[in-house]
């Protein structure tokens, strides 16, 4: 049985999490965290998520949870990530973080973490089906070669706060590599007015927001004559939620360091 503390219980993903850890019989929900000042403090996190009560009342200190817990799952607020991951790191406990838009200094933070001997596995995107598409688009781009143009297109609902998305960025790390470019110096994000044409090592990424949708993400390929389009639409939370809990599996009894789910799923 694994102790899995989520924090960030009260969000959209968190009670997601903590259905499925409710009604998984290889977990057990061991502590339930949100911001201090979330209306779901002091609630039990199985009424706030919609299933039975689990007698796991939502709390603010985390270090408190931490002493029943094998590993934490984190999707919560980007500004707290890496505070959070020292406390948890700190404690000898294991990590799974979902949460994104971290920096490229606060995602060096987190591998210098896992490198002193933490358990980390740290993920953008933890559905089956995106991390096949990392790869595919990997793939895709080192055999098209350089005549082939890479726009980015993903959409979400109209509350999410980082753009573009944290999938996106890594299908634009992903692509770039492959195509030996750099993400950071080679992206285009966006474009407007009298921009000129199209350089060839260029990687274009666009945001759509609206609604509902949970995440979309499409990668086109286009030369002269025909284009190619590898897309992965999420139509539920679920997805998510699914893979996270099968990182803290995987991340109970993995070596220290620092993982991806490509490694969780053995891709
Ligand atoms: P949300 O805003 O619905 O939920 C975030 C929750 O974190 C809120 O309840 C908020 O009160 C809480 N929170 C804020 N500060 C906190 C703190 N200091 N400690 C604990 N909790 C705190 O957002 P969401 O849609 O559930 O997404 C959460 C994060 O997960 C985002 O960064 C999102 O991009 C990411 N996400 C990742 C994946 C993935 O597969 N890796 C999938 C979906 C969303």
């Amino acid at each position: 049985m694994v102790n899995v503390t989520v924090f960030g219980a009260a969000g959209r993903m968190g009670q997601r999490l903590v259905a499925l850890t409710a009604s998984d019989p290889e977990l057990n929900l061991s502590g339930a965290v949100d911001w201090e000042g979330s209306p779901a403090q002091g609630k039990d996190a199985g009424t706030v998520a919609g299933v039975d009560a689990l007698g796991v009342t939502i709390g603010s200190d985390i270090a408190g949870v931490l002493g029943g817990t094998d590993v934490v799952i984190d999707f919560s607020a980007t500004q707290v990530v890496v505070d959070n991951a020292k406390t948890v790191v700190g404690a000898g406990k294991k990590l799974v973080i979902g949460t994104t838009g971290l920096s490229d200094d606060e995602k060096a933070e987190l591998t210098a973490l896992a490198d002193s001997g933490g358990h980390i596995v740290f993920a953008p995107n933890m559905s089956v089906g995106v991390n096949l598409l990392f790869k595919l688009a990997g793939e895709t781009a080192k055999i098209l070669g350089s005549d082939y143009n890479i726009e980015i297109v993903e959409m979400h609902h109209n509350l999410k706060k980082d753009a573009p998305s944290g999938t996106a960025e890594r299908l634009g790390e992903v692509v770039a590599e492959a195509r030996g470019l750099s993400y950071a110096n080679d992206t285009a994000h966006g474009r407007e007015g009298l921009i000129g044409e199209r350089p060839v090592d260029e990687i274009g990424m666009h945001s759509l927001r609206g609604g509902d949708v949970v995440g979309d993400h499409t990668v086109i390929f286009a030369t002269n004559g025909e284009r190619i389009e590898l897309t992965h639409k999420a139509s539920s939370r679920d997805t998510f939620a699914k893979g996270a809990l099968r990182a803290a599996k995987f991340i109970n009894t993995a070596d220290p360091g620092m993982y991806d789910m490509a490694e969780v799923l053995g891709l």
